[in-house]
């Protein structure tokens, strides 16, 4: 079946972000988001082409609402009209949070699919039942096309179990599938891929760190183009110190809380959403932005902060460093990997235990382009790599029509 348009969909229980591709050039032709769905004064924010408006005076109030708005501001020819009528939507990709252990790549969502994908909720209780208000509100909407599910888990479906088991007796994983599943896969395998055409090596011969550093933020051991470890959990709380999820904490810390007599909901909200760079930063926000310019100031809680988080990421780049062997390159993508000039400054030092050396004069040029910051003489090269979840699940989705 020959594709064109791919129009790629990632729902929220309130938010419906979307990204029109025309996949024969790979060029987006319009994006935007639909906010507050369900709640009182939803906001439509849509752009193609010349054409972009934000308009609050819409009607949203469940998913096949917010992909109508979507669908008629497409083809509407007043708002730029990049189509000419649904029809010209070929295909639906759909991020997805958590696939378990069923998902290892991307699929059609046929009723079977979607139905395996419901049970796996208890994994992802926010996630996964709003990834399903999104496929079944556009599915409604767009009844005649194909929708394709891709996971947040699949890359990391390839762990071996020494990476994914916990410690823990086995019936905890074998009757609650609790282990280590991995997020922002997505992610994790678009700038691999990259990677290989920039290194011009055999994706299967890529050995390489991949770090995704944003609000959320998870490291990845990529071996012959394949996860390897992958530094997020059973949920995306574990690893690194993020912008408000604490990262790694001694599990024992939830126990000593719970006895004294704090509720599971509020050790949640602590971990998940008070933590982070939010709780140490000093500066009441979880923004990175925020936290580097007070180090620039001389605050030195905030100092103590940056220091705390570098020092997280570190610890996982190198702990992959041994576990791999050998690395071609560490690569940084996702906002603060992107864009946060200080973040980047602070960590490469960190790393000079394995040979790293910093440019710091490219470093400082270097906002949301491909480039290698490290010296001429690091051991490792460090790559900038911008990545790009919603093209690669638009990829993703044609890959899938197209098998
Ligand atoms: P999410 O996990 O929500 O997708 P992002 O990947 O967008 O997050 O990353 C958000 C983080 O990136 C924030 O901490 C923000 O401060 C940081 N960031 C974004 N742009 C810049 C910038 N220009 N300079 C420094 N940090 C930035």
């Amino acid at each position: 079946m020959g594709i064109r348009n791919v129009l790629v969909v990632n729902a929220g229980s309130s938010s419906l972000k979307f990204m029109l591709f025309d996949m024969e050039a790979e060029k987006m032709l319009a994006k935007g988001q639909v906010e507050r769905i369900g709640i009182d004064n939803p906001l439509f924010t849509f752009t193609t082409g010349d054409y972009s408006e934000k308009q609050t005076l819409c009607e949203a109030p469940n998913h096949t609402a917010a992909i109508k708005l979507v669908c008629n501001a497409l083809v509407d020819p007043a708002k730029g009209g990049c189509l000419k009528s649904f029809a010209d939507i070929d295909a639906v990709g759909h991020r997805m949070v958590h696939g378990g252990e069923l998902y290892s790549g991307s699929v059609l969502l046929t009723p079977e699919v979607l139905e395996a994908f419901e049970k796996l909720s208890p994994l992802a209780p926010l996630h996964n039942p709003a990834c399903l208000q999104g496929v079944q509100g556009c599915q409604n909407v767009l009844a005649d096309v194909p929708h394709v599910g891709v996971f947040d888990t699949a890359f990391h479906q390839t762990m071996p179990a020494e990476s994914y088991l916990y410690a823990l007796p086995k019936e905890v994983y074998e009757k609650y599938g609790v282990r280590k599943y991995g997020f922002h896969g997505t992610s994790h395998k678009f700038v691999t891929h990259r990677m290989a055409e920039v290194l011009n090596k055999p994706l299967d011969e890529m050995n390489i760190i991949t770090c995704h550093l944003g609000n959320g933020s998870s490291i990845t051991a990529v071996k012959g183009g394949k996860c390897f470890d992958t530094s997020m959990g059973m949920t995306p709380l574990a690893g690194v110190m993020m912008g408000t999820r604490a990262g790694d904490i001694d599990p024992a810390v939830v126990l000593y809380l719970l006895k004294n007599g704090f509720t599971a909901d509020e050790i949640d909200a602590m971990m998940n959403k008070k933590g982070g760079v939010l709780a140490l930063g000093g500066t009441g926000s979880s923004d990175m932005r925020d936290l580097c310019s007070a180090c620039g100031e001389g605050n030195e809680e905030a100092q103590v902060a940056l220091a705390r988080l570098v020092h997280s990421y570190a610890m996982y780049i190198g702990g992959y460093t041994a576990l791999l062997g050998r690395v071609d390159a560490i690569v940084l993508t996702g906002g603060i990997g992107e864009n946060s000039k200080e973040t980047r400054a602070a960590l490469l030092p960190a790393l000079s235990g394995l040979g790293v050396t910093l440019n710091a004069e490219v470093n400082n040029q270097v906002r949301g382009i491909e480039k290698i910051i490290s010296g001429d003489d690091s051991a490792i090269p460090v790559y900038v790599i911008p990545t790009n979840e919603e093209l690669m699940i638009a990829r993703e989705t044609y890959a899938v029509i197209n098998q």
